[in-house]
């Protein structure tokens, strides 16, 4: 198992997610995310309209989720 923080994920806390793939752990913090924005929780909802810029272009959005897959599989195991 990794583990990543929401913030890491482009999100707005220090909670932590822990999955053995990087798309795993994605699919967390986006369901986490999604938590968030329900419950209209303000640092979430700004960290996801910067997402959503970034998504905007899907250059960027590749570049992102190339950089964080990068950056996942190069954690140590814990
Ligand atoms: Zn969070």
């Amino acid at each position: 198992m990794k583990t990543m923080t929401c913030k890491q994920l482009g999100g707005a806390c220090d909670k932590e997610f822990h999955a053995n793939t990087f798309d795993e752990i994605a699919e967390l913090s986006k369901k986490h995310g999604m938590e968030m924005f329900q419950m209209g929780d303000e640092v979430h909802l700004m960290a996801m309209n910067e997402m959503q810029e970034l998504m905007k272009s899907p250059n960027n959005m590749k570049a992102w989720f190339d950089n964080k897959r990068k950056e996942f599989d190069l954690l140590p195991e814990n």
